[in-house]
Formats: C-alpha cells, structure tokens, sequence
C-alpha cells in the first residue's frame, strides 16, 4: 500500500499537471472563503480551484488562477438544486441565479415530450435545466383534454378506458428512455384517475429507478379527503412497486396537519421505504383557478374562502362574484392557507428538502416563492428565526436533492457538493445579508446577498450583479437508453 503511494506520488510529480496546489493555474479561484459542504461536513477557510468546469482543488494553502474571486467573510456553498421549479423561462433563470439556484428542476408537472423539452433550452439556458415524464402532460395528450398546462376537461375528470392506458403507459416509457430524470405526478389535478392507474404509473416509474414526484390526490383537513389519507395512497403505492416516492410541498398537501404528514414520512424511510419529501417556506400556495382543485368542495376540504384566494394578475381578494368570472377565463391565484407553524415546522425539520414550485411569471403578482425561496430559509428562517442551523439548510437545497435523483441519473453525484471532481456549480453569499425581497405584494424582485454564482465554472452573477449573455447551463438528464 505504502509503496504504490510513493510510486503515484513520483509519477505525478514527473509527469505535467502536479497534483500539488501551489503552481498550479486555474481558470478561476474562488479564495479564502468559509467554504461549506453539506457531504464531507467541511466547514472551513478554504480556497477553490476550478478548471474545466470542475471543481480541481479545495486547498488550505493560495491558489493561483487566471482569474481570482475574493471571498473572504463569505459562504461558499454547492449551488442550490431546485427540485421543483414550473417556470422554465430565461426570465425565471435569471430570479433563480439571483436566489443562488444553479440547477432548476421541472418535476411536478415536467412533459410529455422530454426531446423537445431539453432541445428548447440546449445552449441558451442561464443555468442548468431539467425535466420529468409527466403523467399530467400525458394525460392531457392521451385523453385529448384541452390543457394547455393542467387539465380542464376530461384528464381532469374521466377515467382512463384500457386503450388510454396503455398508450399512458407507452408515452411515460418513452419518456425514460429518453432520459426524464423522474416521473411527475399530480393526482389532485388528474382526479378521475382511478388507484389502478396510480399503480400502473408507479411501477413504470419502478422499471426506470425514477422517482415519482407526487403532488397528492388530496390537499386538506377534511376527512376522508385529507392529506394524510392521500399520503397513504402513495405510500402503499410505493411500497408495493418498488418505486422511490417524493411528496411535493408537503406544507399545502398537509396544512395543519403537516407535521403528521411529515412523521408519516419518516416512519416510511425508518422502516426502509425510499420516501422523501420537500417544502417551500412560505404560508401560501398558488395554481390555476380553472383546475380541479377548485371543482366543488374546495373551501370544505381546505378550510378556506374567496377572500383566502388572491388574482395574481392583479392582486385582489376574491368573491364569490369575482371567483366564478376568472375560473371562467383562467389564470393563477395565490391560496393563503398554510398556517406559519406548518411552514415553520417542515423548514425546520432535517429531512424535508428545499424546493421552490416557482411558477411561470403571468402576473404582477404572482407567488413570490420563485423568486425568493432560498434566500428566505438562509435569511429569514436560519439567521433571523434560528429555526434551524446553516449547514443543514444546505444540505436540503443541495446534497439531499442531488442524492434524490442520483440512482436514475448518476451525473447528480458530482452535484450539490464541493469537493474534487463535483461540478463547479457553486453558490457564494453572505450570511448575515442574505435575504428574500420578493413579497406578495412585489414579487418580481431580486433576492440580495447572493453574491456569486457559478454555473459549471462560469460566473453568472458577480458582486450580486447579473453577468448578461452567458448561457453556461447544461442539461440535467437521465442517460438515453435509444
Ligand atoms: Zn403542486
């Protein structure tokens, strides 16, 4: 063992590119800052060497590079991979590489069609990009439902006949094969889809050791129709198929009950189930007012009312009027129904990861949650609350969601850390200026603190000043099996 030590350390140092940090050059050095990393627990003044788009050193001593940047006084983190993202527009990149995103995730919802998906964003994305095989998407295809985002006609409301679902079934396979990074799922959304082809979807995903990203068929306190119930439609889905489950945003499927949703969870992973979830902080939720989350019974199943919901175009508090005129015409509304202490409690809470459900910018009001999720948990709920420590925040908004998808796509396992050979996707901030400045009220704002950002070793936000026309991001994606 020994020997073969010293013979590698001679090679080395006979052949070019010595592994020894002092004289090496680097395409850039990020120096002297409190470098952080959420896999290995380092949490210590280091210096970053990246070459190539790869992180090549983290070393104690100077490094020399062609460029430097100077981060003394300031965190320097693995980029945040945002699980859960529906905006994917170069305007949405640009409020997420402010809010220190380097890697956004369309898992919920994702497509029908992965090739055009990744093919409409291929070298003009500002950081780096990806998508499920969504049984939404699919579903609208299949049942011809009129769409165009979430079902309004019969994908909302019919059930599949057994030709749908085979040709559900073939759609979702292909999807894989070409290298979906997940499976989407919305049951709320796709009500008339019977538990049968809930499993049916689940063990498609199973094949593919692809997660399925569940927004649950219940969101409420409302029995029989409660999250908790919902939850255990899933489960026991995931369970029987073998397929690993993640609960979108558990804080609007739980509502007050969210910690129960939560425990349930953790019970699943301590009896060995691959059952994880995620959160984003914030006391409200947001989607299409024409979906089937408003059909009948909404307000029942979730304890709310028309002055609850909020028009993001304009910002105004529904009535009953003004609620059947926009479901009529369409659009996204703000829901104000997750009590703090729900929000509190899975932002708080080690296992429950980060993730934004940022939505595609179709108001002046839409939800800040966007624009802002990261640095409100550093801000907001690490350095003003103390709710929970900065190294576990990290680890939820970086290493917990690479680790997520890293069975289905192993290029995940040099993500969402800082150590030789990951990706040079690095977020750098300031601990003690990190926040969110999007609000209800003005969410189109940028996020401050956020003072670096590299996307595969090209800085896209410098000084916490956007870089304008780069676009370093690169398809994340499962490999293309045909
Ligand atoms: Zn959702």
């Amino acid at each position: 063992m020994a020997l073969s030590v010293i013979l590698l350390f001679v090679l080395a140092k006979a052949g070019r590119g010595s592994p020894g940090a002092e004289n090496e050059s680097y395409d850039l050095v990020i120096a002297n800052g409190r470098v952080m990393d959420p896999e290995s627990g380092l949490d210590g003044v280091r210096s970053v060497g990246i070459r190539g788009g790869k992180v090549v050193a983290v070393s104690q001593e100077p490094l020399a590079g062609k460029a430097t940047i100077d981060a003394k006084g300031l965190v320097v983190a693995p980029g945040f991979i945002d699980l859960h993202e529906h905006g994917q527009e170069p305007r949405n990149y640009q409020f997420q590489a402010h809010d220190g995103v380097t890697t956004s995730l369309e898992l919920e919802v994702g497509t029908h069609d992965v090739d055009r998906w990744y093919a409409a964003r291929e070298g003009k994305a500002l950081i780096n990009f990806g998508v499920s095989i969504g049984h939404i998407p699919v579903r609208i295809k299949v049942l011809h439902d009129p769409g165009p985002w979430l079902p309004t006609g019969d994908a909302a409301h019919r059930p599949a006949t057994p030709e749908e679902l085979a040709e559900m079934i073939a759609m979702m396979e292909r999807g894989f094969r070409r290298g979906a990074l997940a499976e989407g799922m919305g049951v709320n959304y796709t009500a008339a889809a019977t538990h049968a082809e809930i499993v049916e979807m689940f063990r498609v995903a199973a094949k593919y050791h692809a997660s399925v990203h569940v927004h649950l068929r219940y969101a409420g306190i409302k029995e029989p129709t409660t999250g908790l119930a919902a939850l255990e439609e899933v489960v026991a889905a995931a369970a029987t198929t073998g397929a690993p489950l993640h609960v979108v945003h558990i804080t609007s499927m739980g509502l007050k009950y969210t910690p129960d949703l939560i425990a349930m969870v953790e019970g699943a992973q301590r009896h060995g189930l691959d059952v994880t979830t995620e959160c984003y902080p914030y006391t409200a939720g947001s989607t299409a007012l024409q979906s089937a989350i408003f059909d009948p019974g909404w307000q029942e199943a979730q304890g709310i009312t028309y002055k609850d919901l909020q028009w993001a175009e304009t910002g105004e508090r529904l009535t009953a009027e003004t609620f059947e005129k926009y479901r009529k015409q369409g659009g996204i509304v703000v829901i104000h129904s997750i009590p703090e202490e729900a929000a509190r409690t899975a932002v708080a809470n080690p296992i429950v990861m980060i993730a934004s459900d940022g939505l595609m910018i179709t108001g002046a009001k839409v939800h800040p949650r966007g624009q802002g999720t990261f640095s409100r948990v550093l801000g907001h709920y690490v350095r003003e609350e103390k709710a929970l420590d900065l190294m576990t925040a990290l680890r939820k908004m970086t290493l917990m969601p690479a680790q997520r998808l890293e069975k289905r796509a192993p290029a995940f396992q040099n993500k969402g850390r800082i150590r030789v050979g990951a990706d040079a996707d690095i977020t750098v901030f300031d601990a003690d200026r990190v926040i969110d400045k999007a609000t209800y009220d003005d969410p189109l704002q940028y996020s401050e603190g956020i003072q670096f950002v590299l996307v595969n070793g090209v800085p896209v936000v410098k000084d916490g000043q956007l870089v304008e026309g780069l676009f370093p991001g690169r398809a994340a994606r499962a490999p293309i099996s045909q």
